[in-house]
C-alpha cells in the first residue's frame, strides 16, 4: 500500500508526497523550497524524514525548489543523466544519485523503474513505483502515450495521470499565441483531458487500476470538473464504476490517497 499526498500540481509547481511502510518519497520540487517545507509539515513529515527526491524532468514547474530543498535537508535527487546535465547549477550542492531508464532501483521499501516519454525535455519520465505487490504509476507531462509507456504501467493499482487541458477550453484560449497552443497540443506536448481518457482506456484491460488521480492542469485552459467527468465517463463505459477519480489542485494539499 502506498499513501500519497499530491502537495500542490498545475502550471505553477508539482509535487507530491509517496509513503510506504517505512519510505517517504518526493516526486518533484517544482513548488518554491519554502513552500515545499511547510506543505510536508502539513502533512507531518519533516523534510528530513525524506529518503529521496525523484524527478521526473528539469522543468521550472518540477524542479523550481529543488536546489535550496534538496541542499538544506541533504536530500538526494534521484534522476537520469541528460536531466542532470540540463539542471547543472541547480544541482551543485545536492547529493544526487544518478539511473538508467529502463532499470529498476530502490529507494527504501519502494521499487522503481523509470520509462521514457514524449516531452520537449532533456530526457523525460515517467514512473512505475512498487511496494508490498502494489504498483502506482505517475504519468505526468507527455504528448502522447507511446506502446513503452502502455507497457511499462502494466498491472497497475493507481495512476497519477495530467489532464493538462480541455481542448476547446484551450483553441477558446485568447492569452496564449498560436506556437504555444501548437506545443501544447503536439505530441511532445501535454495530454488533454481526451489524451488521458484514451491512455487509461488501453491500459483497463492489463490493470486492476482502482485509484486515479488527475493533475497538472491548466488554470485558464481546464477545470477539475470538466477532467473528472471526463475520466469518469471512460470507467463507466467500461463497467469500471468502482474505480475512484479525484483531481489534486495547486493551492490545496490532497486529502490522504490510499493506492492498494
Ligand atoms: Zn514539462
Ligand atoms: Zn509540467
Amino acid at each position: 500500500m502506498f499513501d500519497l499526498r499530491v502537495l500542490g500540481s498545475g502550471s505553477a509547481g508539482n509535487a507530491m508526497l509517496i509513503q510506504s511502510d517505512s519510505t517517504a518519497l518526493l516526486v518533484d520540487a517544482g513548488l518554491s523550497a519554502k513552500q515545499l517545507t511547510t506543505r510536508l509539515q502539513q502533512c507531518g513529515v519533516h523534510p528530513s524524514a525524506l529518503s529521496g527526491l525523484l524527478l521526473t524532468h528539469e522543468h521550472s514547474d518540477h524542479a523550481a525548489g529543488l536546489r535550496i530543498f534538496c541542499a538544506k535537508y541533504e536530500i538526494p535527487c534521484y534522476c537520469n543523466p541528460l536531466t542532470a546535465e540540463a539542471l547543472k547549477v541547480a544541482l551543485v550542492d545536492v547529493p544526487r544519485r544518478l539511473f538508467t531508464n529502463g532499470t529498476e532501483f530502490t529507494i527504501g521499501d519502494i521499487e522503481i523503474r523509470p520509462f521514457s516519454v514524449p516531452h520537449d525535455a532533456a530526457d523525460p519520465l515517467g514512473f512505475c513505483l512498487a511496494h508490498d505487490g502494489v504498483f502506482f504509476g505517475i504519468l505526468t507531462d507527455l504528448g502522447h502515450a507511446t506502446r513503452l509507456v502502455l507497457e511499462s504501467l502494466r498491472g497497475i493499482h493507481g495512476l497519477f495521470i495530467e489532464t493538462n487541458y480541455d481542448e476547446t477550453l484551450l483553441q477558446l484560449d485568447s492569452k496564449r499565441p498560436w506556437s504555444v497552443k501548437q506545443r501544447i497540443l503536439s505530441r511532445h506536448g501535454h495530454l488533454s483531458n481526451t489524451g488521458a481518457a484514451q491512455v487509461v482506456r488501453q491500459l483497463l484491460d492489463s490493470s486492476p487500476l482502482n485509484q486515479v488521480i488527475l493533475g497538472h492542469l491548466s488554470k485558464d485552459c481546464n477545470r477539475p470538473e470538466l477532467a473528472i467527468r471526463q475520466m469518469r465517463q471512460e470507467f463507466d463505459t467500461a463497467g469500471r464504476s468502482s474505480t475512484k477519480v479525484c483531481c489534486a489542485t495547486q493551492e490545496v494539499i490532497s486529502e490522504k490517497i490510499l493506492i492498494q
